[in-house]
């Protein structure tokens, strides 16, 4: 499958889907919680009736393996839709609040509404979960959805618009294949919500077409995540879990390790262990293993393997042009200045820095953008309160990596350059909703002292608020 293999679409095709879906959502359609129930119900089945097909997909665009395809794509949608389903019912009701002395009498309300036509962008190295998991959450709440999936996995694109096409109203849920024109005329439109998955430049582009209407955003996006193995890590578990957050996908995770910092005394006993750990996983030669993961096409192949020339190579660095694949690797970059160590890598290429304490950790972390993601390995309680208290990022694991992810009950999502907003279970419905405010007053008395005319009015607010 080639990256042509994904049409695009004309502004005239885009803006007909999006009349059709503000159509949809103005006829009340898509309110009803039962309604919303049964959405959630047939994706569900759609995912487990088409397993083969998703599976397939996955091969083509990425050579996922199946484990790989259960664990970071099915397994955590199947997972994401049940938990909705079950909780939709309490997260939909309106929520009673409190009211204030001044408002005695009174009741306040939140009152979860959906916001309308929604845009859902997403990116292809999950391709699948990634456009999926955001439309539990938009479903849920009530909005139609219109879909843009990634043009770089073309399969996994063709297999959502027959997948979600054939199966669900053109209102309410469609899958508009396309590439960036077609985004950009989607960008275009108007919007009462727009979720971006996908890089930080266009996450840029999306945030300035949104301005345009002042449609909410939540943009997940990327960066460099570092992962800090101290000195009195368990190595052989932090090895092994570094592993397979760095090679899951061959890299291509937006939440991977992007580098390493590992303390000083513990650099070569954690590098013997990383070896050891990924030949046990990969075998001798992982570029001929069928379960490691290939590089999306081949302009992102040249941009990993231009790294391999960033420093020494301590351990692979080899790869296959025909295959696209590049070996796990661990490399010492020549300076701070070079481009591994500037750009989000993206690929299994592991940079290794070393440090003497955890000031210097936080102090060059806070010098850079905040990370999407941060992991530490470390036993002690008061290195975990070092980092965690000082260093702003989106969310991260201690002694794991990605793990978070793969949760219901933590949100997930990026701070300053990672993004903006979060999502997953409870809050994927609230990033979906807007929280209208009603006060609903007592009509069996009314205070006179708020009124212009209140004989000591201003008497009894002095003492209110004295
Ligand atoms: P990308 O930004 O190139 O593309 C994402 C989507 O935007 C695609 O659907 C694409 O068609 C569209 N697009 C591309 N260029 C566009 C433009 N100029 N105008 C409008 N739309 C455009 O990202 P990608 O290469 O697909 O994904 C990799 C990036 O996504 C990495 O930076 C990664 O960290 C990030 N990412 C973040 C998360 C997260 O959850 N935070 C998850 C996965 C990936």
């Amino acid at each position: 499958m080639s990256e042509s293999t994904v049409r695009e679409k004309s502004q005239e095709q885009v803006k007909v889907c999006v009349q059709k879906q503000r159509a949809y959502f103005n006829e009340g359609h898509t309110k009803p919680l039962a309604t919303r129930v049964r959405h959630l119900e047939k994706l569900l089945r759609l995912l487990r009736e088409h397993k083969p097909q998703i599976i397939e997909a996955l091969r083509q665009d990425l050579n996922k393996s199946e484990t790989e395809v259960y664990l970071t794509e099915i397994g955590l949608l199947i997972e994401e839709i049940r938990f909705t389903m079950k909780h939709l019912e309490r997260w939909a009701k309106p929520k009673k609040v409190k009211t204030v002395k001044t408002h005695i009498g009174s009741k306040g309300y939140r009152i979860p509404e959906p916001y309308g036509v929604t845009l859902v962008v997403s990116p292809w190295n999950y391709p699948i979960q990634l456009a999926l998991a955001p439309l539990i959450g938009a479903l849920a709440a009530g909005n139609t959805v219109i879909l843009k999936p990634s043009e770089l996995t073309p399969a996994c694109s063709h297999l959502l618009a027959t997948l979600i096409n054939d199966h669900f109203e053109e209102g309410l849920l469609y899958v508009i294949e396309g590439g960036v024109d077609t985004s950009q005329y989607l960008l275009k439109e108007r919007f009462d919500y727009i979720f971006f998955t996908g890089s930080v430049g266009v996450g840029k582009i999306v945030m300035e077409a949104a301005s345009k209407y002042l449609t909410p955003v939540t943009l997940e996006l990327g960066g460099k995540s570092p992962c800090i193995v101290h000195k009195d890590a368990d190595l052989k578990l932090a090895a092994k879990r570094i592993a397979q957050g760095k090679l899951t996908n061959a890299g291509q995770t937006c939440i991977a390790p992007d580098y390493l910092l590992l303390h000083e005394d513990i650099k070569s006993d954690f590098i013997a262990e990383y070896k050891r750990i990924v030949t046990s996983f990969y075998g001798e030669q992982p570029l001929k293993n069928e379960a490691y993961a290939k590089v999306v096409n081949e302009r992102h192949f040249q941009r990993v393997k231009s790294y391999l020339d960033d420093g020494r190579i301590i351990f692979g660095g080899q790869v296959d042009e025909r295959l696209e694949k590049i070996e796990p690797t661990l490399i010492e970059p020549s300076s701070e200045e070079v481009p591994i160590m500037r750009e989000e890598i993206f690929g299994p290429v592991l940079p290794v820095l070393t440090y003497r304490n955890i000031d210097e950790v936080i102090e060059r972390v806070n010098g850079g953008e905040k990370p999407l993601a941060l992991y530490l390995f470390t036993k002690s309680s008061e290195v975990e309160e070092q980092i965690v208290n000082n260093i702003s990022y989106g969310g991260g694991c201690i002694n794991d990596t990605l793990m978070h992810i793969a949760t219901p009950y933590l949100p997930f999502g990026g701070v300053g350059e990672s993004g903006m907003g979060a999502y997953h279970g409870e809050s994927s419905f609230s990033t979906f909703s807007h929280y209208k405010s009603v006060l609903k007053q007592t009509t069996l008395f009314d205070f006179s002292f708020r009124y212009p005319n209140a004989k000591n009015g201003l008497a009894i607010l002095k003492r209110l608020f004295g």
